[in-house]
């Protein structure tokens, strides 16, 4: 293709980078698809507060049913889907989905809703959270929102009033992924955050390093005085569990208590909690 353009083009294109191209492009294509024809799905992973060792609610988690691929994890596809802009449609339509399958559970849990960076970049995103609430008529206490330091590190002015807006309204806004960054904290002293979810990289190095408890420790008693709760994530193992509820972490989340599970696997989990 690149030879019918002339030899100019075809000089700056490696046949390599040619093909990352063209498959890139072929995901973007996939993507409007797959929005258009309801290839995606939620699923729901629960987070279990430490005190009352009860659910205290899910995060949603999107998948892609590809048919031909299967199902295809958010990690292979949300970056492209960031790149080209499809996240803020996809966005939205998580957000809507999750409040609706949210309203219908037999018990008012929280839901956890992953923002992108993007979507606060190029999206009217105060208002598509508050008409994705009304639609469902979804009580915005029971909507959490994940975002990652990404979100802060835009340096947009308007990010800050965005959340202030939301949280204004009874949403609550948690911090993913903590510790992964290199300016944590000064982010939650940009924003006050309800909820730090400490990255399950320092839950994964509790039985292998001393000094992941230490941090652990130190985050738990930081969000404390800041008036935040901790969810450890990717928590496996009852050797973890014991050691994050020592350290005084509110809730934990992970293989250990449940896997993602499909919508309609909720309502049924919820009968035994
Ligand atoms: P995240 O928000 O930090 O979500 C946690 C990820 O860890 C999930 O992967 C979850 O399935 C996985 N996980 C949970 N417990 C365990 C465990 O015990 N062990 C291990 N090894 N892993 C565990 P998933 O679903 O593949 O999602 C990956 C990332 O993709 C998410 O990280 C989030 O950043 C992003 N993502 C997922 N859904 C959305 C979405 O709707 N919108 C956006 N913008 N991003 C999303
Ligand atoms: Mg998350
Ligand atoms: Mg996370
Ligand atoms: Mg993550």
């Amino acid at each position: 293709r690149a030879k019918a353009e002339g030899r100019g083009v075809h000089r700056f294109f490696e046949p390599a980078m040619d093909v990352a191209i063209q498959a890139r492009r072929g995901v973007e294509l996939d993507l409007r698809v797959a929005l258009a024809e309801q290839q995606f799905a939620l699923a729901f992973q629960p987070f279990l507060d430490l005190a009352s060792n009860r659910i205290a609610g899910f995060e949603a988690l999107l998948r892609w049913h590809h048919p031909v691929r299967g199902v295809v994890s958010p990690a292979a596809f949300v970056p492209i889907a960031e790149e080209t802009g499809m996240i803020v449609p996809l966005g939205e339509w998580v957000l809507r989905q999750a409040c609706r399958e949210a309203a219908r559970w037999p018990q008012a849990f929280r839901v956890s809703v992953n923002l992108s960076p993007v979507q606060f970049r190029s999206a009217d995103i105060d208002a598509t959270v508050i008409a994705a609430l009304r639609e469902a008529n979804l009580d915005p206490h029971r909507l959490e929102l994940e975002i990652t330091e990404g979100v802060l590190l835009q340096d947009n002015p308007s990010t800050l009033a965005i959340l202030h807006r939301l949280k204004g309204i009874g949403v609550r806004i948690a911090m993913d992924d903590f510790g992964t960054g290199y300016s944590s904290l000064g982010y939650l002293r940009a924003f006050p955050f309800d909820k730090i979810k400490i990255d399950r990289a320092f839950v994964a190095d509790l039985s292998v390093r001393t000094d992941a408890l230490a941090i652990v420790r130190a985050v738990t008693t930081l969000a404390d005085s800041l008036g935040m709760t901790t969810t450890a994530e990717g928590v496996e193992t009852e050797e973890q569990l014991a050691q994050l509820r020592a350290a005084g972490c509110t809730e934990v989340q992970g293989y250990l208590v449940s896997r993602p599970v499909a919508a309609e696997a909720v309502a049924p989990m919820l009968q035994g909690a």
